[in-house]
Formats: C-alpha cells, structure tokens, sequence
C-alpha cells in the first residue's frame, strides 16, 4: 500500500483547495513558524476519525474551517481526503484507489465518505483497522509529542502498542462482539418474558383443548342420539300422519253427504213455508166468518126490532076492516114471466152464490109488485101500509139473514178444508225437520270429530316443523352427518339404545346441549388458538435455543479473540523488545532499553446492584500495562523520569522506530520529532528514518537540514498576509531558506 495523496480544502489555514501527492518514500514539510505544517499532520490524523478535539487544537468543530484572516473571507466548510494505493487489496475494497473523506459544516454536520459514498464513523474505524491505523495514533506524532509514549499511562501504552502492532482489529472484533452479546443477552431476556408471558394462555388452551377433546366425546355421544332420535321420531310422524289422514277421511266424507243434506232439507223447509199461504188463506176466511157473524147480529138485531113494529101495527090493524085490492094481470104475467126467467137461469148454475143471487132477484121483483099494490091502495090506512112495508122490509132482512147463513156455512166448510190443509203439511214438516235436526246433530259430532283430527294434524305439522329445526340445529351443533340418520339400521343399534324410550332420548339430547353450551367452546378457533399459540411457543423456544448458541459461540469468539490478543500481544512485544534494544544501544552508543508487561491493580465499583451507596465495595480488578525500563550507558539511570529532554527523545524515537519495524504502518508522520535532537543524534535519525521508509512512507515536518536531506520531495509551506497557507514543491537547496 502506499499513500497517494493528501487533498485539503478549508481545512484550518488551507482555504484553498491544496493537495500533497506523496510520491516518494520520503516527504518533507518544510516552512516558517506558524505557516500551516502542522495543520497538514493534523489533517491526517482528522480524516483518520480523530474525535479530540483538544488534539487537533481546538475546541469547536468549527475551529477546523478555514476562520477568515485579513481580507479573505472565512469558509462554511472545510474538507479532508486522504487517498491509499489498493492495488494490493490491503484494505478490503474492492477498489484500486481507497480514498477517504471527512467534512465539517458550520452547523457541525460531520460527513465521512469512502470511495465518494456516504459512510458512518464505524466504518472508517473498521477499514482503517484492518491496516495498522487506529486512532491511538501511534503512526502520527505531533509536534511536541515525541516522548508522548514515554509520559503516557500504562494501560495508553499499551493501547499505542497493540494499535501498532495491529492487534487493535481485535478489540474492535471484541467489542462489536461484547455489544452482540449484549444485544443477544438483551433477547435473550425479551423472549424469556415473552415465553413467560404467553406460558399462562398456553397452559389456558390446553386446558381448553381438553374441554374440546371432552365436548368432542359428548359430540359424538350426542350425534348417536341424534341419529337413533331423528330416525324413530321420522317415522313416528310419518306413521302418526298416515294414520290421522286415515282417520280424517271417513268424517270428511260422512261430513260433506251430511252437510249435502242438510242443505237440501234447508231448501225443502223454505219449500214449505207455503203453509203460511194457507195459513194466511185461514186468517182470511176466519175474519170473514166474524164479519158475516156480526153482520148476521146486526140484521138479526134489525129483525127483532121490525118484528116487534110488525107486532105493533097487526095489534092496532086487527081491529080494523081489511079492503079488496085489484091486480094488473099482465103485470103477474110479467112477475111470473121474471121468476121463470130467472128459475131457468139457475138450473144452469152450481156456484151457491149466483144461485143466491138469483133468489134474492126473484124475491125482489115479487116484493116490488105487493109494495106497489099495497102502496096503491087509496083509502088503505097509513097503519096498514106502514105494516106491509114492515112486513116486506122483515122479509129482506130475513132473507138477508138466510143469505148470511148460507154464507156462514160455505165459509165454514173452507175453514175446515184450510185447517185440514195445514195439518197436513204440517205433519210433512215435522218429518224433514226431525231429518234436518238429526243431521244437525249428527253434523255437528261430525265436525268435532274433523275438528280433533285436524288439530291432531296441525299439532303434527308443528312436530314436524319442530323436527326440522331440531335437524338444522344437531347438523350445527354436531355435524352435518346427522342428516343421514335415514341411513342408520334400526337394528344394528344397541338394543339398550333401542329400549331406551323416545322421551328419555329427548331428554338425555337436552342434557348433553345444555352441557356443550355451557362449555361455550368453539373447538376449531380453540384448537387454531392453541395450534397458533403452541407454534409460537416452539418458535421462540427455538429463536431462545439459537440465541443460547449465538451468545455461547460469541462467548467462545469472545475468549478466542481475547487469547489471540493475549499472545499476539506478548509476541509483538518481544518482537518490539528485540528491536527497541537495538535501536537503543544504536542512539545511545549502548545501554539498554526493554518493554516490560505489567499487572496493574484497579480498584473500582461492583457492578452489582446494592441496596445502599454504602453496602457497595470496591472491585479489585488487574489490568495489564506496558511499563519501560531502559538503561543508558555509562549512567546509572534507570528511570524514565530522570532521562534528559534530548534522552527522551531518543528513547521515545527508539521505540517508535522499533515500533515501525515489527509491524510496519502504511505511513508515519512526524512532526518535528527531531527538534531536540542534536546534529549527531540528527544525522543517526536520518539513518534511521531512510532505514524505516523501506517499509512505511514518512512524512517529515521538519526544520531540520539532515531530515530534510532525507526526503524525496519536499514542500514548502507559506503563509502571507492573507493568512492563507500556500504549498509549493521545493528542491533541496531551497528547503533551508524556507524553512526559516
Ligand atoms: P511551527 O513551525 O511553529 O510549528 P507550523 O507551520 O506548524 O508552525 P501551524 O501550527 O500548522 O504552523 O499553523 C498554525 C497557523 O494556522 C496559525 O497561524 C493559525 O492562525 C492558523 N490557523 C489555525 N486554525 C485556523 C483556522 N481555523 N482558520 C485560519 N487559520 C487557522
């Protein structure tokens, strides 16, 4: 791998877009105090993910835009891309060119992008990882910092050492790790309450299950009942059925003749209302016998009274002398010629009446012609006249009378033919009548007799319709096999069954509805309930066994990976010893320098949960660190902190190197790592620092002439009064000027 490039723009003092191609080995940059070097390595160490802000020197993220200075204006962003050869693949793109960018907005927005596309902190940490470069830093030394591993904790050397040794890959694999075991763990503990949760309802359904399995049996039982039922109670209807009808047929019929009768004999009966003709014919003629008897009284009354005149008159006339009267002949001849007349008019006639009236005529011209001569007799005394006129007058109301009789008599007789009449058709009424009254009777036990029938049948119709319901109702209930009970063998059943009476069936049939509706179980939503719930169970019993397997794998990944670092780490550093001790006697002229691993004891909190502050204690905990043990030549110092400033810096430069050559970073940046060298120290640091670019390219701030000597090309960095940092490429010749 090698570094391509460095692309500032807006970065701390580059405003402008300014780009450092890193084509050789060894780089220089040079320039003036102040001119903006350092801005360049902490460049790097910003596009790398760099997260202190006190290490980049400032305080905001906005102190890292490009502030303005003189009359050029200040920047809303600035920008970092750092570009690595990876034709080798050493990073795990699949990418020639790995090219990494960090920006940072006014706003504090920061932006990393790998390759162009959008990417998280984690991802820059993770790639960067996989080659050596972390974000201890140990591969970019800050001005000022040369001896930083020297003043660092145990425990940050040993980090400084492990990210230079490129066992940091395994902390990060060790804490992605730890957070999936907790995550696992976390899971872990959510589908052990969930399990928890639905144990309850599980145990619930099976208990339901059982009651189904029960409702089930009694189903069953229900539905042999039901079959056994259905079929007797079939043919009990149909049997009952036949036999009403049967039954209901003789009445009808005898019904309808009988009602036919009956009608007829209503008919005959109106029929014969015409006695009451008759009887009205008798009403008739009765008045008319009491009009012709007060008739008769009132002439019989009349009678009396001219009798008694006549009696008067011949008492007074018998003492006087009658006198001779003379009569016309021809008007007797005339009398006599009338009466014949009329005596051979009634030899023709039979009706009594005519006859009647004949007589009266004859007596009537007989009576006119005696009125005439008596009247006609002059000296005839007014008695004598008045008793003729008496007389006469006597005789037509006698006649008168006589008529009245006869009339009586005829009137009579009709009376008695009219009674007789009646009589008869009266008894021939009296025998339709009892005939009708029989049929009556009879009629209306007929109709009871339907009328029983009937009911019986309606009452049939609503067994049936009962039956029916009581079908659909056991075809819900049960199954729909039960609408085949037709097909059951009345014989193959039990014979207990048989025996046991239709209403006992009933009964039990109830018995077992009543318990199936208590139950109030829908055994097919239970059992898919249960089917569901079970499947859920198992399913979270199996996402708890894998999440029991992940979290044991990722425990045995856990102790692998820490292993691996335990070893990886002490062979390293054995590797780093041989080498710092070489480099060591090498700065110093001899002496000895050595890593050394030690255990720290770290007191800190339990983690457990106490109920008090107080009840807590201290955890005693053993960390290892990295402690330095050098010796110098000729000097009987051993500790670090009695070293000389250039000491440490040969130490700390020692190591670093050594450092580099186990395990050989993609590239070094030091800044003025050299400053307190002296010219023989310097000129052995220059050896030193071409001996390491054979494996690690090296960027060099430096105001040294010897570092600079080194480089294959160098820049130099200007500032003006525009505050802007400038670069430009530079020969060696000019280096020393601008490094001033
Ligand atoms: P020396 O040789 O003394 O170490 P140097 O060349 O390393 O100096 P730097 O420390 O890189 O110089 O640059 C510091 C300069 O960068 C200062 O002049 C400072 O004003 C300028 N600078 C730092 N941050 C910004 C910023 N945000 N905007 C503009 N200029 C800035």
């Amino acid at each position: 791998m090698r570094l391509k490039y460095l692309e500032l723009s807006g970065f701390k003092s580059f405003a402008k877009k300014t780009k450092l191609d890193f084509a050789t080995p060894i780089t220089a940059v040079v320039g003036p105090n102040g001119s903006g070097k350092s801005n360049v390595a902490e460049a790097f160490r910003w596009v790398l993910g760099e997260q202190s802000l006190k290490s980049l020197r400032g305080k905001r993220g906005e102190d890292l835009i490009f502030n303005g200075a003189g009359s050029t204006t200040r920047m809303n962003r600035a920008s970092v891309s750092v570009c690595f050869n990876n034709t080798e693949r050493q990073f795990n793109l699949d990418y020639d060119e790995v090219i990494i960018t960090r920006s940072v907005s006014r706003d504090g927005i920061n932006e990393y992008r790998i390759n162009g596309s959008v990417v998280r902190l984690k991802d820059v940490i993770e790639l960067l990882s996989g080659v050596s470069l972390g974000s201890a830093g140990h591969h970019i030394i800050s001005q000022g910092e040369a001896d930083r591993i020297l003043n660092a904790t145990l425990a940050e050397r040993r980090e400084m050492l492990e990210e230079a040794l490129g066992l940091k890959i395994y902390h990060w694999k060790l804490a992605e790790s730890e957070k999936k075991l907790v995550r696992t763990k976390d899971n872990i503990k959510q589908v052990e309450s969930l399990r928890r949760e639905i144990a309850p309802h599980l145990k619930f359904l099976k208990k339901q299950m059982e009651k189904v399995a029960q409702a089930d049996e009694m189903r069953r039982n229900l539905k042999q009942l039901y079959l056994v039922y259905f079929k007797i109670e079939e043919k009990y209807l149909i049997d009952t059925k036949t036999l009403l009808n049967n039954q209901l047929s003789e009445p009808s019929h005898e019904l309808k003749v009988v009602s036919a009768r009956i009608d007829q004999l209503t008919n005959t009966l109106d029929i014969k209302d015409s006695t009451n003709e008759h009887q009205k014919l008798l009403l008739e003629l009765e008045r008319k016998l009491r009009e012709l008897q007060q008739l008769k009284d009132d002439l019989s009354r009349q009678l009396g009274r001219i009798e008694g005149i006549i009696e008067v008159k011949s008492e007074s006339l018998a003492s006087e002398e009658k006198s001779e009267v003379r009569i016309d002949l021809k008007e007797v001849e005339q009398i006599a010629g009338e009466v014949n007349r009329q005596a051979s008019l009634a030899d023709s006639q039979s009706d009594p009446s005519i006859l009647k009236k004949i007589i009266y005529d004859i007596r009537d011209a007989i009576t006119k012609l005696t009125a005439r001569y008596s009247l006609s007799i002059d000296n005839r005394s007014d008695k004598e006249a008045a008793l003729i006129l008496a007389q006469n007058e006597k005789q037509i109301i006698a006649d008168k009378i006589e008529a009245i009789l006869e009339e009586e008599v005829e009137v009579e007789k009709r009376i008695t033919d009219t009674k007789v009449l009646i009589n008869q058709e009266k008894d021939s009424v009296i025998d339709v009548e009892r005939e009708f009254y029989e049929l009556k009777v009879k009629r209306g036990e007929l109709v009871r007799t339907v009328d029983i029938l009937k009911e019986k049948l309606d009452q049939l119709i609503h067994q049936e319709a009962d039956f029916k319901r009581e079908l659909a109702e056991a075809a819900v209930l049960v199954d729909r096999e039960v609408l085949r009970y037709n097909t059951l063998d009345l014989a193959e059943e039990n014979s207990t069954n048989q025996t046991v009476n239709q209403e006992e069936r009933r009964r039990q049939i109830e018995r077992f509805k009543i318990k199936l509706e208590d139950m109030g179980l829908e055994g097919a939503d239970v059992a898919v309930e249960y089917k569901e719930a079970i499947k859920r169970d198992e399913f979270l019993a199996n996402e708890l066994a894998d999440l029991y397997k992940a979290a044991t794998s990722l425990g045995q990944v856990m102790v692998e990976l820490r292993d691996k670092l335990t070893v990886e780490f002490k062979v390293g550093i054995s590797k780093i010893n041989s080498e710092f001790g070489k480099f060591f006697s090498l700065m110093f002229g001899g002496g000895t320098g050595a890593l050394q691993i030690v255990k720290e004891t770290k007191r800190r909190k339990s983690s457990l949960v106490f109920l008090s502050e107080e009840d807590g204690f201290d955890e005693e905990s053993e960390e290892e660190g990295i402690d330095i043990n050098v010796s110098l030549p000729r000097k009987k110092i051993k500790g670090l902190q009695m070293l000389s400033g250039g000491e440490r810096a040969l130490t700390s430069i020692a190591l670093l190197f050594a450092m580099s050559q186990v395990n050989p970073p993609p590239f070094l940046i030091l800044d003025e790592t050299d400053a307190a060298l002296d010219e023989a120290n310097s000129r052995k640091y220059s050896n030193m620092i071409e001996n390491l670019s054979k494996q690690s390219q090296l960027i060099l701030i430096t105001h040294n002439r010897e570092t600079m000597s080194s480089a294959g090309i160098l820049y130099g960095v200007t500032m003006g009064g525009d505050g802007v940092s400038k670069l430009l490429s530079i020969k060696f010749g000019e280096a020393e000027s601008y490094a001033k």
